[in-house]
Formats: structure tokens, C-alpha cells, sequence
């Protein structure tokens, strides 16, 4: 059971990529193709999982950001080349603007309304939002407010997903340095149409909560090692109505496979019996024990919650999954006249958002000797500028909110993602709300630095350098302002760059 660690050197990359905003996070893109979780008919399951250095290509986590060769463009303009990620960015906000009107018509004029009702609106004193095109193609906005609700906002949840997956990869790599293993168990009841989902909530989440309580579960857990167990639920819509599960991980400090086995049917048995107590059925088939050992099976599993729903595809592929619809598809379903699925979302709305997942316990942070890690949404305003990226023009504030009232953003976005200047995308505006004056073309003050300025850091520099050329203190003083720029999210203004070396070599400086 050698496992490769490689991919876990990676991690702190990955989590600074994963906490990007709002409208950035089509990383997850190639994600939204993945196969749905294969529990669809089957009361429960148990997985090992063990697969070979699961973790060294995991399912996409970046595969848009620019690549370091991308940064040093000199401003000068990428060829456009609208992609899958581009695609993903607005279908993601086209799915947004669906979500936030069918929650607002259920609050009713000035009722209550969850945080994705706001995502993507200006944030609190930004006069402007400016608009960005990142990696050549994929169009954005900063300055804006994100919700960060896994549950309601499909630009939030990918992101959202991936931290639990990142999470989950931390207690994978902290448990295999113990020799010890990860069983997963899926945990579900027999369901019919028409039952509430926030019974069926209740019923799975009540059962294997007592299934995991009190003197009888601490005799099994000591009997088998069971060290922790990691909790998350997602829910689809199917032929049978709702179908609300949970993923457990069970921790179990051994490294033989049968052990690991019986303790997650030990787990399962707990289960069984706290939900036919509960009055509830679970179904005797499909309880078998299925053993991962594939990457591609294991990211089935890591997939949890939201991340397994496709956003690119919501309400086009039903029959593929066996009627089996995400909450994102019943969106989409309602966009189209479909009623039923209308109050579906928001029966979902009203009973799914605060249900944490994937929460590392402090008990199992110091077991496994790694922080302990809660599942909070954590709203906030997206920085101006986290990567580099193409500055196209600010939208005023009132003008941004009307567009995104009107679920017109993705429309621009389009234009930005077709390789549109500021010209066509301010025409597009204009074409989309008529009643204001041009945009204004308005980024962040830039972050700009005088050549004699430069020279002077870098002859200080030098002198605090063992060796080395004044090219190289330059270089160093120019990646210094680089780092400064881009923290406060503004564009970088250089010096004439020969210019600093001539003050230097004739000794202005
Ligand atoms: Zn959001």
C-alpha cells in the first residue's frame, strides 16, 4: 500500500488558488464532468481508500490559472481564446441570477434573503467594479461582495467543495504517515416522493449521529480502531423524490484491509439499527462492501456535496443519471417553466444551507496531529487584483447592480471572454442598459515607482548583498514591488528600466 506523497507537496499551492472569489472559480471546471456519485439505488455503501498517489493529479484544482511564463505580458493584449473555463465563468453567474430570483420571489419585496442573492455586487464602498479578462479568456469582476455558500451559490460551492476535498486530502495524508486507513460508507434511508427533504434530513443526519454516540459506539470504535469519523451530506432529486446521504470517512488506525473493512461495516450495523429505531428503512441490497482502489473511483468519493453537481450541464442531462437531478438543475428546470422543480429549490434552500461538511474535530486534529478545521461560510469582498490579470474598465456601481439585477453580467462576460476591448464592451453595456452614460474607464491607482527611486533601492541593496551585480539588485527591488502591487491589488507602473541602470552605472544614485 505504497502510496505517492508527491501530490500533497502541491497542497499549499493549491490552497492559494482555491481561495480565490466569486467569479473566479472555474478551477473546479474540469470537475463538473465528472461522474456523479454511484450511489443512486443503493442504501449503503463502504469503500477503502487506498488508491495509488491518489492525490498527484487531482481532479483539476487549477487548470486555468496563467501559468508563471503568462505574468510578464507588458500589458500587451492575449490572443482571445474563449474556453471551457470562460464557459464556466458564465454559465456560473447565469446560474447565480437564477437562484438569487427564484429566492427573492419567495422572500417577497423586501423579505429576508440568503447571501447569493448579493454575490457579485459591488462591495461596500467600491465606487466602481472593475471588469478583468485572466488568463487571455476568462472574464471576471473585482471589487464585488462573494457569498460563500456551498449550498445555494454555484460560483461559491466549487470553491467551497474544494476546500473540503483539500481537507479531506490533509487527513488522508496525515493518517497514511500513521499507517492508518480511510473507509468510506455512505449512508442514506428509503426515501419515496413527496417525503420532506428536511425529514429525510433529519432522519440520516439523527441516526448517524446516535449511531456514532454513547458507551455501546466507544466499544466499537475501541474494538476497531476507530479513530474519527468525517461527515459529508449532499443531496440529489430523483424518481423517488429526494435522496439526502452522507459520506462518512472512518478513520481506523490499521493498515490491513479486512480490518479496515470491518470497521466500516461495524459503522454501517450502528447505523442499520439507529434507523429502523428512528422508524426509518434502510435498504437491505446494496450494502455491499465495495474496496477503491482506483484514483478515478477514489474522486467519486472526494466529490462530495455540491462539487459532484455539474453546473455547465445543469438541466440537459437528466436521462443520463437516471432522473437523478442537482439542486443546479432543478434551477435550471424552473428557468424553464417547470413549477414543480421551482418549489423543489427552494424547498431545498430552506432546509440545506448551514449543514456542515466535512468538519475535521479538534479529537481528530490532535489524533492525527494537524489543525483542526471548521466548515464556516466566510463572506467577503474579493481583493482587486489576486492574480495577474488583463484590467479592462470600471462599470459604476448603480450600473453594475442594474446589470446584475437584470441578469445581464453574463452577456458582458461573454464579450470579455471573446477577446472584446473596452469599446465593445462598454457598446455592450450600453446595448444592455441604455439609460446611462458611458462607463467610465477607471482601475485601481496604479503602483509607480520613479526611476531614481528604483536605482536608490537597489544601489542599498547591493551594498547589503554578499555579491552580485546592480542588474541583480534591480531585479530583486522590481520583484519587491511586484509582491507589494500585487497585495493591494494594484497594477504595477515601472521605470524605464535602462534608465535606472544609467543613474546607477553614472552614479545619480
Ligand atoms: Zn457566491
Amino acid at each position: 500500500m505504497s502510496r505517492n506523497r508527491d501530490g500533497y507537496s502541491a497542497r499549499q499551492d493549491k490552497s492559494q488558488a482555491l481561495r480565490r472569489p466569486c467569479g473566479d472559480v472555474s478551477a473546479l471546471a474540469r470537475r463538473d464532468g465528472a461522474a456523479p456519485h454511484p450511489v443512486s439505488g443503493m442504501a449503503s455503501s463502504v469503500a477503502l481508500w487506498a488508491a495509488e498517489g491518489h492525490a498527484a493529479e487531482h481532479p483539476s484544482i487549477r487548470p486555468d490559472t496563467p501559468s508563471p511564463q503568462g505574468l510578464d505580458t507588458g500589458g500587451a493584449t492575449f490572443p482571445p481564446s474563449p474556453g471551457k473555463a470562460a464557459g464556466n465563468v458564465i454559465g456560473r453567474w447565469r446560474l447565480k441570477h437564477r437562484v438569487a430570483q427564484l429566492l427573492r420571489a419567495q422572500a417577497g419585496p423586501g423579505g429576508d434573503t440568503p447571501g447569493v442573492c448579493k454575490c457579485g455586487s459591488a462591495g461596500h464602498e467600491v465606487q466602481h467594479v472593475g471588469l478583468v479578462r485572466r488568463n487571455g479568456a476568462r472574464p471576471g469582476a473585482t471589487g464585488v461582495y462573494f457569498c460563500d455558500s456551498p449550498w445555494l451559490c454555484p460560483s461559491c460551492a466549487p470553491r467551497r467543495a474544494a476546500e473540503r476535498t483539500e481537507r479531506l486530502e490533509r487527513v488522508f495524508a496525515a493518517a497514511e504517515a500513521k499507517g492508518w486507513s480511510l473507509v468510506f460508507v455512505t449512508l442514506t434511508a428509503a426515501h419515496r416522493r413527496g417525503d420532506r427533504l428536511a425529514d429525510l434530513k433529519a432522519l440520516v443526519s439523527g441516526a448517524s449521529r446516535s449511531a456514532r454516540q454513547g458507551r455501546a459506539w466507544m466499544a466499537t470504535a475501541r474494538e476497531h480502531g476507530i479513530q474519527g469519523v468525517i461527515v459529508g451530506p449532499e443531496v440529489t432529486h430523483g424518481r423517488h423524490g429526494w435522496h439526502f446521504h452522507q459520506h462518512l470517512a472512518v478513520i481506523v488506525s490499521t493498515s490491513r484491509l479486512a480490518d479496515a473493512e470491518a470497521a466500516g461495516q461495524a459503522v454501517l450495523g450502528r447505523y442499520m439499527a439507529a434507523i429502523s429505531e428512528a422508524g426509518g428503512r434502510a435498504l437491505k441490497q446494496g450494502q455491499d462492501v465495495t474496496v477503491v482502489w482506483r484514483k478515478e473511483d477514489l474522486q467519486g468519493y472526494l466529490a462530495k456535496g455540491s462539487a459532484a453537481w455539474e453546473i455547465a450541464a445543469a438541466g440537459t442531462g437528466k436521462e443520463g443519471r437516471g432522473g437523478s437531478r442537482s439542486p443546479w438543475d432543478l434551477v435550471a428546470d424552473a428557468d424553464a417553466g417547470d413549477r414543480q422543480a421551482a418549489e423543489l429549490f427552494r424547498e431545498y434552500a430552506a432546509a440545506m444551507p448551514g449543514t456542515r461538511s466535512c468538519v475535521v474535530t479538534k479529537s481528530i486534529a490532535d489524533k492525527l496531529g494537524i489543525e483542526p478545521e471548521e466548515d464556516e461560510e466566510a463572506p467577503g469582498e474579493e481583493p482587486p487584483a489576486q492574480e495577474e490579470a488583463e484590467e479592462l474598465g470600471g462599470v459604476p456601481r448603480a450600473q453594475w447592480h442594474r446589470l446584475l439585477r437584470h441578469g445581464h453580467v453574463p452577456a458582458v462576460f461573454s464579450v470579455i471572454a471573446s477577446g472584446g476591448d473596452w469599446r465593445a464592451i462598454s457598446a455592450e453595456i450600453r446595448r444592455l442598459d441604455p439609460g446611462e452614460a458611458e462607463p467610465q474607464r477607471s482601475g485601481p491607482v496604479p503602483w509607480a515607482i520613479s526611476a531614481l527611486c528604483l536605482a536608490q533601492e537597489a544601489r542599498a541593496l547591493r551594498g547589503s548583498m554578499a555579491g552580485g551585480s546592480l542588474d541583480a539588485a534591480i531585479g530583486i527591488a522590481v520583484e519587491r514591488h511586484r509582491q507589494d502591487a500585487k497585495r493591494v491589488g494594484r497594477p504595477l507602473l515601472l521605470p524605464h528600466l535602462p534608465t535606472v541602470a544609467r543613474l546607477l552605472a553614472e552614479g545619480f544614485a
